[in-house]
């Protein structure tokens, strides 16, 4: 997985550089200050790293390895998600970490940020040895988790079955103890949050939608910024409908696409939409509604063949699944795995704006290709904090024993999202840099400021 240390190098620069962000920090003591911030926000404060000895079913012992890593809590509690993926590996989940640390602070939830992994298929284990498998993590962390020290959720290939059963050996290994905190995105009747499944998703729409009403209401800052191809897009939008492709059809680009497809607000033509087997494509729209009913009554997965797209009565022709990036669309919403968008596909890719659903979908390398092409890339922390939000909110009801309806769940994540975007697109609009650096810049300026408010940059 891609490094974006270098960004968090260029942000740190940037912020130093002004004098005007913090004032009292000496000169002599701002290039130690950089160094030290560098080290800090590149590196994790801890790796855990375990190998969970399970008995299978047929009776073999396996030792299946995984990680908590712990990458910065000057916020508040380490929190995010546990990824189940067979190529899951330290490297990644350490990035994956840095992420959840910058996703907070941008988005000012008083969290820290940290991952975990566990390196299998959780396709090939029954539900028994699923189980088992989650007690153990919870095991071999027992001394380091908790709803004041690190708070999981789910992440790829983990749902709330998975968090209710970590929850329930929280409970067990810390008798007597506030335990319904330890764990978010678990089911509503033991304690999750109305509305956290869709809440990603959810708010990776409402994200690029924001982004087109602060467009439509007032589009000369955005006309200002050289190379713009969003604001031609969006102007486009007057005309026509703006075509969409979504790469992933899990938890988050299902609800992405079916919030996409039934929005009031704008017209969306959602032409592709893409699973870990197939592309479905059809020029004049999908029917997203009946795409997600598919997909729920066939365990997540949409139709792979003609026969079975004929039977469904979804009409859409079946492509292979890589062709969906090189579509030529106006919005490409990435919500499967990172790195995608890479050094071999960049040159290929027609979308005029694309919205990161997934973590680090796109290499640094591509990055920088594509903002330079001009086109506008609306990054992960900025647009998937919809589900850490909603976490966060879980937590809360968890220490208060009080329970906010479906509405006022989705009425305080909009507005969180909102007040971020309201913060950084102003600033994205005086400056010379990408949407990404401002995000960037935004983070590391609230954590670098705490940690000098606590004394840590003398
Ligand atoms: N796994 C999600 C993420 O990457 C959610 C994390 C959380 O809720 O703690 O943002």
């Amino acid at each position: 997985m891609s490094e974006k240390t270098n960004i968090i190098e260029q942000s740190l620069k940037a912020l130093l550089e002004d004098e005007d962000f913090l004032p009292d920090l000496k000169a002599q003591t701002r290039d130690q200050a950089f160094k030290s911030l560098v080290s800090i926000l590149s590196t994790p404060n801890k790796i855990h790293k375990s190998f969970l000895r399970i008995a299978l079913e047929n009776g073999t012992i396996v030792r299946i390895p995984s990680f908590r890593i712990q990458h910065n809590n000057t916020l508040g509690p380490y929190k995010g998600g546990i990824r189940f993926h067979p190529s899951v590996n330290e490297e990644e989940v350490s990035n994956l970490a840095k992420l959840m640390t910058l996703k907070n602070a941008l988005h000012e939830v008083p969290f820290g940020g940290s991952k975990g992994g566990v390196v299998i298929n959780p396709k090939d284990y029954t539900p028994k040895e699923l189980n088992l498998i989650c007690k153990k993590f919870v095991q071999y962390n027992n001394d380091i988790l908790g709803p004041d020290k690190d708070i999981p959720a789910p992440d790829v290939g983990t749902g709330d079955r998975e968090m209710d059963w970590m929850m329930a050996e929280y409970k067990n290994t810390h008798p007597g103890e506030p335990y319904r905190g330890s764990f978010t995105g678990k089911s509503i009747i033991n304690g999750g949050s109305l509305g956290r499944r869709e809440a990603t998703g959810k708010g990776v729409y409402f994200t690029f939608r924001y982004m087109m009403h602060n467009f439509l209401n007032d589009n000369k800052q955005w006309l200002k910024k050289t190379d713009n191809i969003f604001a031609k897009t969006a102007l486009d939008h007057a005309d026509r409908k703006l075509t969409m492709a979504v790469q992933g059809f899990g938890n988050l680009g299902s609800v992405g696409a079916l919030e996409a497809y039934q929005c009031n607000y704008m017209q969306n033509q959602i032409v592709a939409v893409s699973d870990h087997n197939v592309m479905l494509y059809n020029s004049d729209g999908l029917d997203i509604p009946a795409l997600n009913s598919y997909a729920k009554e066939h365990d997540g997965e949409l139709p792979t063949t003609e026969e079975e797209l004929a039977a469904s009565d979804i009409k859409a022709t079946v492509q292979n699944r890589d062709d969906l990036l090189e579509l030529d669309v106006d919005v490409l919403m990435l919500a499967a795995l990172e790195d995608q968008v890479h050094d071999r596909n960049m040159d290929q890719i027609k979308a005029r704006i694309i919205i990161e659903g997934a973590n680090a979908p796109i290499t640094e390398e591509a990055d920088e290709y594509l903002s330079d092409k001009g086109v506008l890339i609306v990054p992960d922390i900025l647009a998937n904090a919809g589900g850490v939000i909603v976490s966060y909110l879980e937590w809360i009801q968890g220490r208060e024993t009080q329970f906010y309806k479906e509405e006022e769940i989705y009425d305080l994540l909009f507005d969180k999202m909102k007040t971020t975007m309201d913060t950084i697109l102003p600033q994205f609009f005086g400056d010379p840099f990408a949407l990404r650096q401002n995000c960037y810049i935004h983070s590391v300026m609230k954590l670098s400021t705490v940690m000098f408010r606590q004394g840590k940059l003398y």
